[in-house]
């Protein structure tokens, strides 16, 4: 729509028309000029709990609850500035993403809002065990899930197989049986939880599709020591529009990957243009945090340079990790778009991010609830 207004009141839209005077005699009216209105960009995973430094996992290690507590205050503040109005974390320690979650839900705070899932749930010494979210067996499973829907996490994060973090097991290797993950997906769905599911490897890719959680983390079929998808699991992801949450995003002028990733990084690529192509819905997570190439706002990079290189438009790189985020993380109803009724969550960029969706990189003004973040012009 060109030269909209919007007229908001309290936190929500009330109405997006074309006419002035459609707005109340008390109303301020504030004229951002030549820019785009975009929905707030929607990270669905990220990890506030790691500072995207070199060794993120030590440095957590280091410091109390109260000191991470801050840094995690200032990465969601630092994405909030970057675009990304809602953030998805997906594993941090001692729930300590809750207590920030709500001092921007409730507390008065300005913040992005914050979907959190606590500790990940993950074998015995399994991948990021030192967040704390051990459980074992299809008992401990379910034992776990209730105990974090009792600390009022938003959703839930397994393992399913390893992870680059943790050198105990390699990613291509399953933590948990087919099993094990159907009882956390039937301990989750029963406590009204989502589950997101961290799978590297193709065994763990399989199971916790057949078990049906609600996004596919990574996805990026890892062997030892490459890439091998099985073109019919790819059909049969695109078959269901399974939620594949693919991990992108480098700031300009970053170094190269991790290694692991690096040597593998064309294979991973053409399954996750296999995967769009097959009907999967691709969204993109960030996994901002665990090293100096993903700082917390690094989202907009990933949109604007990776979704279009596995053959997305600009306009689907843009619906991914806005309405269809914010579908996948069931908040659909609030985020997502610029429509009445909707939460207040926008972002103001220079230029029509539909013809050149680099202007997306730079974020002029960011509104979330009853507030403006600008940043010049
Ligand atoms: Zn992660």
């Amino acid at each position: 729509m060109q030269d909209p207004l919007i007229h908001v009141e309290d936190g929500r839209i009330v109405s997006v028309t074309q006419q002035l005077t459609a707005t109340a005699n008390s109303s301020t009216i504030l004229n951002l000029g030549d820019v785009t209105l975009l929905p707030g960009l929607i990270d669905i995973h990220q990890h506030l709990a790691f500072d995207a430094s070199a060794d993120p996992v030590t440095h957590l290690a280091e410091v109390d609850d109260a000191t991470a507590l801050r840094r995690m205050r200032a990465a969601a503040l630092r994405a909030l500035a970057g675009g990304v109005t809602t953030i998805r974390d997906l594993g941090d320690r001692n729930y300590v993403s809750l207590a920030l979650r709500d001092r921007f839900r409730t507390g008065g705070e300005v913040g992005p809002e914050i979907l959190a899932a606590g500790p990940p749930l993950t074998i015995t010494g399994g991948h990021c065990w030192f967040l704390g979210g051990e459980a074992d067996g299809e008992d401990g499973i379910r034992e776990a899930v209730r105990a974090h829907a009792s600390r009022g996490v938003d959703l839930i994060k397994i393992m399913v197989t390893g992870g680059n973090l943790t050198p105990s097991l390699g990613p291509h290797e399953s933590q948990y049986t087919a099993a094990e993950i159907f009882a956390a997906v039937e301990a989750a769905h029963s406590a009204n939880l989502k589950i997101a599911a961290h799978a590297h490897g193709g065994q763990g890719i399989v199971d916790a599709m057949s078990a049906g959680v609600d996004s596919i983390e990574h996805c990026t079929f890892f062997t030892a020591d490459g890439v091998d998808a099985d073109p019919a699991v790819i059909a049969e992801l695109g078959r269901r529009h399974a939620v594949v949450s693919i991990t992108a995003g480098a700031i300009p002028g970053a170094g190269p990957p991790h290694p692991a990733i690096a040597k593998r990084m064309t294979a991973i690529k053409a399954n996750h243009e296999a995967l769009y192509r097959a009907g999967a819905r691709v969204v993109c997570g960030t996994d901002a945090g665990v090293g100096p190439t993903k700082p917390h706002d690094v989202l907009r990079y990933a949109v604007s340079d990776f979704l279009p290189s596995i053959g997305m438009s600009n306009a689907e790189a843009l619906r991914a990790n806005t309405s269809i985020a914010a579908d996948v993380c069931g908040i659909g109803d609030r985020k997502g778009t610029i429509a009445p009724g909707r939460d207040v969550d926008m972002i103001a960029v220079p230029g029509n991010p539909l013809d050149d969706i680099s202007c997306l990189q730079r974020i002029l003004a960011v509104f979330v609830g009853g507030s403006q973040i600008s940043f010049g012009s």
